[in-house]
C-alpha cells in the first residue's frame, strides 16, 4: 500500500479500535460457528422507514417528468429547501429561508461542506470528549488540529476545560448533542455556558468562533423538552441534521445545513454551493429531496429505541455497572468495571458480545453499546455483561 499518500494513512488510523473489535468478532465466529454474537459495535439503526416510503417512492417514480434526474441547483430543489425552512422556522424559534437551507449528502457531508468552507492549516477545531471519532480525520484532513474539552461524569461539557482551551486560531467548535456515544443531550444551563463564553470571546478579543452544531440525533430524543434550539441564542450557528436515524434513511445519505436568514450570512449558500463543488458532492441525492417534504411528518417508532434503553441500563445497573439513561437515540455509555476500556472490551467479545471502547471516542474507562438488536438480543447481552463482572469479582 505504498501508493497511499502518508497523510492518507495517518488519517485512516482513526476507526482503529472499532476494526480491532470486529476482527475479534469475526476470528471467534471462525472458530466458534454456532455462536451466539450479539453485535453491539456498529452504528447502524436496524428500525427500518415508516411503511409509506415504498409507496411514495413509487408514486414519485411513476410521476415521471423529463429532467427529474438532471443536475440542479447545489443547495437543493427550491421545493425541498422551503419545506425545511418553515418547518425549521417553527421548531428553531428564528427565520430560516429557502436560501439558509443547504441540502446536503447525510450529515457527513454537511460537516464536510462547513469545514472546508471555514478551516484554513493550522486552525483550530474544539471538540468535545466523548466525540463521533471522525471529527478527528473530518478537521485533520483540512489541515486543522483538532483540540479536545472534556465532559464531566454526567457526559456534560466541562466549562472551564472549553473556556481555557480558546486560542487565537480557534476557528470552529464542533458540538454533537444528542450525542454518539453518550445518547445525553447537554442541558441548557450547558448550552448557554457554552455560547456565554463565546459571546465573551467575541466581545473582549472580536474573534467570531463558527458553532457546528451536529444533531443527527434530535428527532429520535424521548421527551422533546430536552432539546434545546440553539440557533436562536447563537448567531453563528451552523446547523447541521439528517434522515439516518430519524427516518432510517441511513443509505440514502440525506440531509442538511440551515442557518439564520440574516444579510450578514447572504454569502453563505453560494459558498457552500462552491465548498460541494470543491468537495466533488455537486448536491444531495435528488430523489431524496422529494421525497422529504411527503415524509417528514412522519418518523421512525422511538419509543422501540427507548424500550431497548431502559431495559439495558436497568440489567447492567443490577450488576453494579455505572451508566447514565441516555435521552436519545440507541447508544448507551457505561463506564467500565475495569480501568482499561481496551481490554474490557477484547473480553467481552470472547462471551459473544461486541462493544466498543470509550478510547474510540476520546474517552477511555467507558464503552459504547449499539442497541441496534431486538430488544431480547439486547437484553441476553446485558446479562451476558453483568455476568461476566461478577465472575471475575470486578
Ligand atoms: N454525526 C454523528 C454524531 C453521527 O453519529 C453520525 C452517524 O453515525 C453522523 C454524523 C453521520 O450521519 P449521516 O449518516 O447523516 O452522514
Amino acid at each position: 500500500s505504498n501508493f497511499f499518500s502518508k497523510k492518507f494513512i495517518e488519517l485512516s488510523k482513526m476507526g482503529g479500535d472499532i476494526r480491532r473489535i470486529f476482527m475479534l468478532g469475526q476470528k471467534l465466529k471462525l472458530n466458534n460457528p454456532d455462536i451466539d454474537l450479539i453485535d453491539l459495535s456498529l452504528g447502524n439503526p436496524d428500525l427500518e422507514p415508516p411503511i409509506q416510503i415504498n409507496n411514495l417512492l413509487i408514486h414519485l417514480l411513476s410521476s415521471y417528468e423529463k429532467g427529474c434526474h438532471r443536475y440542479m441547483d447545489s443547495a437543493g430543489l427550491e421545493d425541498a429547501r422551503t419545506f425545511l425552512a418553515a418547518e425549521l422556522t417553527k421548531s428553531e424559534k428564528v427565520k430560516i429561508s429557502s436560501n439558509s437551507v443547504y441540502l446536503t449528502v447525510g450529515a457527513a457531508g454537511a460537516i464536510q461542506i462547513l469545514l472546508r468552507a471555514f478551516l484554513d492549516k493550522d486552525d483550530e477545531v474544539i471538540i468535545f470528549s466523548p466525540f463521533f471519532p471522525e471529527y478527528i480525520p473530518y478537521a485533520e484532513n483540512f489541515g486543522a488540529k483538532p483540540i479536545i474539552v472534556k465532559c464531566d461524569d454526567t457526559h456534560q461539557p466541562i466549562i472551564q476545560d472549553f473556556e481555557k482551551k480558546i486560542t487565537n486560531k480557534t476557528k470552529v467548535v464542533i458540538m454533537n448533542s444528542p450525542n454518539n456515544p453518550s445518547g445525553i443531550a447537554y442541558s441548557r444551563e450547558t448550552l448557554e455556558s457554552i455560547i456565554s463564553v463565546l459571546m465573551k470571546r467575541k466581545e473582549k478579543n472580536g474573534q467570531v468562533i463558527q458553532l457546528l452544531s451536529d444533531e443527527p440525533y434530535s428527532r429520535v430524543i424521548y421527551k422533546e423538552e430536552k432539546i434545546t434550539p440553539l440557533l436562536s441564542l447563537y448567531r453563528n450557528t451552523w446547523l447541521v441534521r439528517s434522515f439516518s436515524k430519524d427516518l432510517g434513511l441511513a443509505g440514502e445519505r440525506i440531509g442538511y445545513i440551515a442557518w439564520r436568514n440574516e444579510p450578514a450570512f447572504a454569502e453563505a449558500q453560494n459558498a457552500f454551493r462552491n465548498s460541494s463543488r470543491v468537495l466533488g458532492f455537486v448536491s444531495a441525492p435528488r430523489l431524496m429531496q422529494r421525497l422529504i417534504p411527503m415524509i417528514y411528518n412522519t418518523k421512525i417508532d422511538v419509543k422501540i429505541y427507548e424500550k431497548r434503553v431502559e431495559s439495558f441500563v436497568k440489567i447492567l445497573r443490577t450488576g453494579g455497572i455505572d451508566v447514565k439513561l441516555p435521552d436519545a437515540g440507541f447508544f448507551v455509555f457505561p463506564k467500565t468495571p475495569i480501568v482499561n476500556d481496551r481490554k474490557f472490551c477484547e473480553d467481552l467479545v470472547n462471551i459473544g458480545v461486541l462493544c466498543v471502547p470509550g478510547s474510540a471516542f476520546g474517552s477511555p474507562g467507558y464503552f459504547r453499546a449499539s442497541l441496534t438488536q431486538e430488544q431480547d438480543k439486547v437484553e441476553l447481552a446485558a446479562h451476558r455483561i453483568i455476568e461476566f463482572t461478577k465472575s471475575n469479582n470486578y
